[in-house]
């Protein structure tokens, strides 16, 4: 099934701010272990998408900064978690284009500096600390700011939590495109489910049964975000599944650790513990009760987030705990 375009007010084109398509690598010591076949399973690497460390943010971010340049803003303000992946690409992105940016983060200047947040002051963004706030407290504090840019003379662009809009999830449709020239027997897309954009855009050029989803635990109704952004009039249809959610966002699961650690020692792939880690845990429990099944062509979607490995601290202690030791 396919859906069309949806309407959108922005028509600006897309600023480049990677080289696609980025690679397809097949993943057969992976495959095997979790029940596939040695050819039945391979990564798409998004996570290779160059700019600030790379990331699915970045071909979202394509199409929005490019809205806002078309705009004329001088300013990119946009919201997240301490250790958000979307907010130190865009820090990276206003930093290529020329643009200033403001993050406007959840916690207060006392969290841990450490995995994004480093590169996003490298990158010269400012911080506005917005505290303890929900979802919603998260909006009202980046609309403050931007009231304020514009006080002070700044034209600043509100780019959507996690990059995520119907104008966002155009840059996964090209990763949908591209999918299906490099892999034209493709069966299922596994990706990690946060604000939505991304399943989205993979739904809109690759049908929604062809897209399996992971949430994350990021929004309290994700198929509506994805849904909403793919166009769709109703989320019926959409494949995803919540059991990788575990104690929410921050936490480290018993399944994501394992997924961790055996991409690591199959595949030399490096998952993070908020994302990539969860869909691998999906995928796995996927094949476990039959959704993916042996003898048909999985894509996993790498969606990036290696720094925020070094920002999680219950992932690094994970990781420092597989440390072995040799022994003559
Ligand atoms: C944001 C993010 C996702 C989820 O993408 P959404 O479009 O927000 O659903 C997946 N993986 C990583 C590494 C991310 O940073």
């Amino acid at each position: 099934m396919m859906y069309a375009m949806t309407d959108d007010p922005h028509s600006a084109p897309p600023v480049e701010l990677a080289a696609f398509p980025t690679p397809v690598e097949p993943a057969p010591r992976l495959a095997t272990a979790i029940g596939l076949g040695p050819d039945d399973l391979w990564i798409k690497r998004d996570d290779l998408t160059g700019l600030g460390g790379g990331g699915n943010k970045i071909r979202k971010l394509e199409w929005t900064v490019g809205a806002a340049l078309a705009e004329g803003a001088d300013t990119l303000v946009t919201t997240g978690a301490p250790q958000s992946n979307h907010a130190r690409l865009t820090a990276a992105a206003g930093a290529r284009v020329g643009l200033d940016v403001v993050l406007v983060l959840r916690g207060s200047p006392g969290v841990s500096r450490s995995g994004n947040l480093a590169l996003d002051g490298l990158f010269g963004a400012r911080i506005a600390w917005a505290g303890d706030v929900d979802r919603a407290g998260l909006d009202r504090a980046a609309a403050e700011v931007c009231e304020q840019l514009r006080t002070s003379g700044a034209k600043p662009a509100l780019i959507p939590f996690g990059g995520s809009s119907a104008l966002g999830a155009r840059g996964y449709v090209r990763c949908g495109e591209e999918l299906r020239e490099q892999l034209p027997d493709l069966r299922t897309a596994v990706v990690a489910l946060g604000s939505g954009g991304t399943m989205a855009g993979l739904v809109i050029s690759l049908g929604a049964d062809a897209v399996l989803g992971v949430d994350v635990g990021a929004l309290p109704e994700p198929a509506a975000a994805v849904s909403e952004f793919a166009g769709l009039p109703a989320s019926e249809g959409l494949r995803f599944r919540r059991d990788q959610i575990g104690g929410g966002y921050a936490t480290l699961t018993a399944p994501t650790a394992d997924a961790l650690t055996l991409a690591a020692r199959t595949a030399g792939l490096v998952l993070d513990p908020t994302y990539t880690g969860r869909a691998m845990a999906g995928l796995i429990a996927a094949v476990r009760d039959g959704d993916i099944r042996p003898g048909e062509r999985t894509v996993f979607v790498h969606t990036g987030g290696l720094p925020g490995l070094f920002g999680h601290a219950e992932g690094v202690a994970y990781a420092e705990g597989r440390v072995v030791e040799y022994r003559a």
